[in-house]
């Protein structure tokens, strides 16, 4: 099932009418999203994230803007009416019944057409537990379960009603790190195999990087950038972009155009064409430094961190913006932490400069 936001936008009064303003949690929101696609919606906390996944889902009503499944425009549905499934961060879960219970609930209240016998509910609920790897749990209370399984209930719980999309809300973020990584695993797995619409909302970009077909970096209620994990990292259009994705993340500088070169400080660290001499923020990945005793970009070294197949190599430049800069080096070149300076030749697709006002992306040709 395809859903389109059609200038999806939410204002909530200000609480205060005398002297709070409204705040625009969700401002001029237009996206397809394609059918059968997971979708990471990625921002820092106060975006508008949820709200946008709760007008999708139906809580919440658009103040302005129109939303269909398919061709139905469903702007007007109620939650139960729109055939969705939806899981909370905190998993939600009735305590005083069984999972199997918990799982059946939702298939208890259908009706007219929709409603079904006992034996179709159990077979039902049985299906989406195996899907979800808890078929052997059905008997227990959610007390009985770690954080991973809960999650997992909340999830066969939300399937079970074979809804037409499926809206997930920081659904990871109250399990431990390493569950965390294997639950966002077995989510990418249902998705594929159920091939239901999903909308996965997280501030976390490593999460949704790593499971999404397509990501919507948002901000300020905003959208700043959809597209594929990997193109929207390769290519950012500003500076928040670039800066909210990846980790470590991107190295930000103080630096200039002048004559065809990027300058940070005094280094021209990269010929380039087609700008004109001005004051930019410079953006430089970790991945993007290489180690060259002839490159042109100077820096103090600090320390050299291993991490096995890597090393991160700390060092620091008057120009940074950030304390320390990160740059990640492959373990085989020997870095010699008595040297006291470093420098780096950079790799021309892992730089890029924003203009110092609108902080927007410039593009260039290297030369
Ligand atoms: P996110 O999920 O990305 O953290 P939300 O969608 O919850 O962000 O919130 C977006 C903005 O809308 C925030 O500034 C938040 O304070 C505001 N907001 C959310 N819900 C309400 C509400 N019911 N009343 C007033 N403001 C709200
Ligand atoms: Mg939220």
């Amino acid at each position: 099932m395809k859903v389109v936001l059609q200038n999806l936008t939410r204002i909530f009064p200000s609480r205060n009418k005398k002297s709070g303003e409204e705040v625009i949690a969700v401002n001029d929101f237009t996206f397809e999203i394609p059918d059968g696609k997971l979708i990471g919606l990625l921002g820092p906390s106060g975006c508008g994230k949820s709200t946008t996944l709760y007008m999708i889902c139906g809580l919440q009503k658009p103040t302005s803007g129109h939303i269909f499944f398919g061709d139905d425009d469903v702007t007007e549905l109620s939650p139960e009416n729109r055939g969705v499934g939806l899981v909370f961060q905190n998993y939600a879960l009735y305590p005083h019944m069984t999972v199997k219970q918990n799982i059946l609930f939702p298939l208890q209240n259908l009706k007219g057409d929709d409603k079904l016998t006992k034996e179709e509910m159990l077979e039902r609920a049985y299906k989406v537990a195996k899907l979800v790897q808890i078929d052997d749990l059905m008997e227990r209370k959610p007390s009985e379960l770690s954080g991973g399984q809960q999650q997992r209930v909340a999830i066969a719980r939300a399937l079970v009603k074979m809804p037409r999309v499926l809206l997930l809300d920081e659904p990871l973020s109250n399990l431990d790190a390493r569950l965390r990584l294997q639950t966002r695993e077995e989510i990418r797995r249902i998705q594929r195999e159920t091939g239901i619409t999903t909308v996965f909302v997280t501030h976390d970009q490593e999460e949704a990087m790593s499971i999404s077909d397509m990501i919507v970096v948002m901000k300020t209620g905003i959208v700043q950038q959809i597209g594929k994990p990997q193109d929207v990292y390769d290519d950012p259009v500003n500076l928040f972009v670039s800066k909210f994705l990846g980790t470590p993340p991107i190295n930000v500088f103080d630096g200039r155009v002048e004559n065809g070169k990027i300058y940070i400080g005094d280094d021209a660290v990269l010929s380039v064409s087609g700008v004109e001499d001005q004051p930019v923020t410079v953006g430089i990945r970790p991945e993007g430094f290489v180690l060259d005793e002839n490159g042109p970009f100077h820096c103090e070294l600090k320390s050299v961190e291993v991490m096995g197949r890597d090393v991160s190599v700390v060092s620091t430049n008057a120009a940074s913006q950030n304390p320390v800069i990160r740059s990640i080096i492959n373990a085989d070149n020997k870095v010699d932490t008595a040297a006291g300076t470093v420098s780096y030749s950079i790799k021309p697709h892992k730089i890029f400069i924003f203009n110092k006002e609108t902080e927007e992306r410039i593009r260039f040709e290297v030369k």
